[in-house]
């Protein structure tokens, strides 16, 4: 059976957005973005803070026009109607709950303003409280929860519409660290139990990583890389999404030639690394970077094995985290890689290796990216 494609909930078509700040300088917050957003998915925009993720996301609710460009909710163009008439709710960072109605109440508000029958505002404020786990909290005031139910109440209240798409700027930002990882699991529980789709903002990689189907990773207004979170980590197309998803090395260097696998790379120090190409065959000449995670980077001491990316160096600090080590290797020239070892491995390399000693890094060709921006 033919596979059914999915369907586009919200496009995103050439959007751009500019300000004017106050000397009248223009401000591009939102640069010629082009997204699609798939029904059902959990999509999430990162990005650091002044990126244009909220810009982006107020120009689907409607509580921003866009410069130029166009905003499609469901194959709909959406310039010609008004925030309340999009098929949309927004769950922001401050819940904005009325603290004089109860939880049910506060829920029911947007039913009630619609006239919707009674029975029927009784019956989907029940399912929604039973979807957040607050069926017991109904007749509580928001003063009376912690931040987290609160922003549960926050998130009741927008799903009981019914929205097409549910927005969300930073929902869990107000939440200490240990409550905002059980509220990721329960986000995505209630978005995997409704079907809806998310669309979320945030800054927090980890965040993203958890919890989304895929990830348009953003800066200065720029849509960089739109992947799914194995692919964004494993393989990042630029420097910037490198850098900002987890932890890199970033070596330079330049193309001195190439073979059917094989880039190599002269790094500064006058040595070769290799790298796979995949067909992306850069001249001789070309300034490149090689990306490689400390993880992805071995550590051992002795005769190195006769393999590729072998380098001999010294230990030059030592940061143990508990779980992990981090060994600083200065390779001649002053190039420094930094490895990443699991401690109580079999090596026992954390208890061996102290600062000074010579050791060799190795990885393996496949496990470094090739940049070149
Ligand atoms: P944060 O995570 O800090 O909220 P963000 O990625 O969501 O950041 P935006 O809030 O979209 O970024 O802002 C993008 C750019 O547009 C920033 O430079 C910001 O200062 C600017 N900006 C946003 N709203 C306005 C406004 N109403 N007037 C002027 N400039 C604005």
């Amino acid at each position: 059976m033919a596979q059914q494609s999915p369907r586009p909930a919200v496009e995103l078509r050439n959007l751009v957005k500019h300000f004017v700040d106050p000397h009248g300088e223009i401000i591009v917050a939102v640069d010629h973005v082009n997204l699609t957003i798939y029904d059902g998915e959990f999509f999430s925009l990162l990005g650091p803070s002044g990126c244009g993720k909220t810009t982006i996301l107020r120009m689907i609710a409607g509580l921003e026009l866009p410069t130029s460009g166009s905003v499609l909710i469901h194959g709909r163009e959406m310039a010609d109607q008004p925030a309340f008439r999009r098929p949309v709710n927004t769950v922001f960072q401050r819940y904005a709950l009325f603290p004089h109605m109860t939880v049910r109440e506060n829920i029911a508000f947007g039913l009630r303003m619609k006239k919707v029958p009674r029975e029927e505002i009784a019956a989907r404020v029940d399912e929604a409280l039973r979807l957040v786990r607050l069926e017991k909290m109904g007749d509580r005031r928001p003063g009376q929860l912690s931040g987290g139910q609160q922003q549960r109440v926050a998130l009741a209240r927008a799903l009981v519409n019914n929205p097409e798409v549910l927005l969300l700027d930073e929902p869990l930002g107000a939440l200490d660290l240990k409550l905002r990882q059980a509220m990721q699991e329960e986000l995505k529980r209630i978005q995997q139990q409704v079907g809806i789709t998310f669309i979320y903002v945030t800054h927090d990689q980890e965040e993203a990583l958890t919890m989304s189907d895929r990830i348009a990773v953003m800066n200065e207004g720029v849509v960089l890389q739109v992947d799914r979170p194995y692919d964004l980590y494993e393989e990042p197309k630029t420097r910037f999404v490198a850098d900002f998803i987890g932890e890199t090395n970033f070596l330079d260097g330049v193309i001195i030639d190439n073979d059917s696998e094989l880039a190599h790379v002269q790094l500064k120090n006058g040595q070769v690394a290799h790298v796979l190409h995949e067909d992306q065959i850069l001249p001789q000449g070309t300034p490149v970077t090689l990306a490689i995670r400390p993880e992805k980077i071995f550590l051992g001491v002795g005769t190195p094995p006769d393999v590729r990316n072998v380098f001999n160096g010294r230990v030059r600090n030592i940061v143990y985290l508990g779980t992990d080590t981090y060994y600083d290797v200065a390779l001649p020239g002053d190039v420094v890689v930094t490895a990443r070892q699991q401690n109580e491995d079999y090596t026992g390399m954390a208890a061996t290796v102290a600062i000074g000693d010579p050791v060799y890094v190795a990885w393996r060709a496949h496990n470094a990216s090739l940049l070149t921006e």
